[in-house]
């Protein structure tokens, strides 16, 4: 069983369609697939189609934007109704918030004597519903300021870069319960990802997240060394949270986040899934949890 429960389409900032993305896995012997754009569903309704014509099985999800203790924190929401009013008012929030933080990096850049216009970013971005700082780095690379986007962030995006601009994030803990209150699970991202200061989500956080209704950590990721991925299992077993694996996959759009990478146990899964049930009847849902597949 191949597992893996982040991806990115060009509904945010990967660059496949949904419909490739599934075509893609399913080359990859992927058997299950999470989609989790950046803080958007637009990407559910093609990906499920072309899921329900291969063997791919699909985990709808979304990776929303939320701030804990002061950091950034992406959340893994999967199976959540994608139509609960107060988890759509909070991604039109956060997807307010990448839209109108454009202007601001835009400026940051002429500043610095770089001229890009709205409209090439917005042009480059095409089907994204969410834009992002990596639709910015495809504008610099079309100007041939930088060659790739990793080059952009490291140069002007990434934080404490020139051009960096922050932006509107959800509460983590109201998060995930509106996730819950949605019918849905809650994992958070590679939660000890690279330079960030994310010494919050440390035993006593993540047990305090847990008792909030976090379902799981995601352990298995490129921006987890050998011994992060070692003590986030050891801790995810300790405090009986679901530990999950993933690709992270952007497409073009991020090196080294090739699909099933990393992958998730059969048995998180299941627990996942489990929990994602439970959730779904205590909210009255009957909605099917996984689409596609010949299972
Ligand atoms: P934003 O959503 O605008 O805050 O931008 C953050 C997104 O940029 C994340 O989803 C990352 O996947 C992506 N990102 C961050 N660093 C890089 C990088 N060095 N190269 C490509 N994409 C990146
Ligand atoms: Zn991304
Ligand atoms: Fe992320
Ligand atoms: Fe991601």
């Amino acid at each position: 069983m191949r597992i893996d429960l982040h991806t990115h389409t060009n509904r945010s900032d990967g660059t496949d369609s949904p419909a490739d993305l599934i075509r893609r896995a399913h080359e990859a012997g992927i058997d299950v697939l999470g989609l989790t754009d950046h803080d958007t569903t637009e990407g559910w309704s093609e990906a499920e189609e072309a899921a329900s014509r291969t063997g791919v099985r699909l985990v709808r999800g979304i990776e929303i934007s939320t701030r804990y203790a002061g950091a950034g924190v992406h959340l893994l929401a999967y199976l959540p109704d994608p139509d609960h009013p107060g988890l759509v008012a909070e991604l039109d929030r956060v997807l307010d918030g990448r839209n109108s933080r454009l202007p601001a990096i835009l400026e940051r850049l002429d500043a610095l004597g770089i001229d890009i216009a709205a409209s090439d970013v917005r042009r480059l971005a095409g089907d994204a519903a969410a834009l992002g700082r990596p639709h910015v780095a495809d504008a610099l690379v079309e100007r041939k300021v930088v060659r790739t986007r990793d080059e952009a962030f490291a140069r002007f995006l990434g934080p404490g870069g020139p051009a960096y601009v922050d932006r509107y994030a959800a509460d983590l803990v109201a998060t995930i319960g509106l996730v819950t209150a949605a019918g849905g699970v809650s994992v958070i991202a590679h939660p000890w990802a690279g330079r960030h200061d994310h010494r919050a989500l440390d035993e006593a956080g993540l047990s305090a997240l847990k008792a909030a209704g976090l379902a799981g950590v995601e352990v298995d990721h490129q921006d987890h060394d050998t011994a992060a991925r070692a003590e986030l299992h050891r801790l995810a077993q300790r405090l009986d949270l679901v530990a999950t694996g993933s690709s992270d996959y952007h497409g073009t759009g991020k090196i080294d986040h090739d699909l099933a990478c990393n992958h998730t146990a059969p048995e998180q899964l299941d627990r996942l899934l489990g929990l994602a049930a439970s959730a779904a009847a205590r909210s009255g849902r009957t909605v099917p949890e996984v689409v596609g597949g010949r299972d």
